[in-house]
């Protein structure tokens, strides 16, 4: 299946000068989607993860079926305020300003492996800061899956530099 072609690139969104590539297609489509899933739970099935952390909004389409088939708890990674119980939260740079990502102390323990699983790989802010959320709980990354990379932006050299094995679908 070419998974581009369930892409939807959408000009100057949310910015002027900014093309934002929409998955929603990938969702309408039950074989789309169904390929998806199968893509990545073969990628990870024997990645050896324990729990499987993803980042909202779009993380969470793709990472919580994921760890229903793989029969491994399921960790949202959410903006400060939306998480009930007590949280632990890292801010991370941005080209412009810096953002919040935050989980649940309890959510990833001491030793846990995991596999960090996002819709899209853009300058690698999101995923950098959900890998600092990670180590910091003392989890260690065994995999880190996106269905899409942005090979022209530096999310593949961030990820590098975050010491991350990381792989895409599509870019
Ligand atoms: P980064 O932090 O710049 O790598 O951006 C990646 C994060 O922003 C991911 O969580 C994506 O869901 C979201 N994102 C950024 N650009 C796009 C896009 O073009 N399409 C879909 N999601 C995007």
């Amino acid at each position: 299946m070419n998974l581009r072609h369930y892409v939807r690139d959408i000009p100057d969104y949310p910015k002027k000068g900014i093309t934002f590539y929409d998955i929603t297609p990938i969702l309408s489509s039950p074989e789309a989607f169904q390929y998806v899933m199968d893509q990545l739970y073969e990628k990870y099935k024997n990645c050896g993860a324990d729990k499987i952390v993803a980042a909202d909004a779009r993380g969470f389409i793709f990472g919580a079926p994921l760890a229903l088939r793989m029969g491994v708890p399921f960790i949202p990674v959410r903006k400060p305020g939306k998480l009930p119980f007590k949280n632990r939260c890292v801010t991370y740079d941005l080209e412009y300003g810096s953002d919040t990502l935050c989980m649940h102390v309890d959510a990833v323990d001491p030793g846990d492996k995991i596999l960090m699983i996002d819709d899209l790989l853009a300058t690698g802010g999101t995923a950098e800061g959900m890998v600092q959320l990670v180590k910091e709980a003392g989890g260690e990354i065994v995999g880190c899956g996106f269905v899409i990379q942005l090979g022209f932006l530096d999310g593949d050299k961030v990820m590098k530099a975050a010491g991350v094995d990381h792989d895409f679908l599509i870019e």
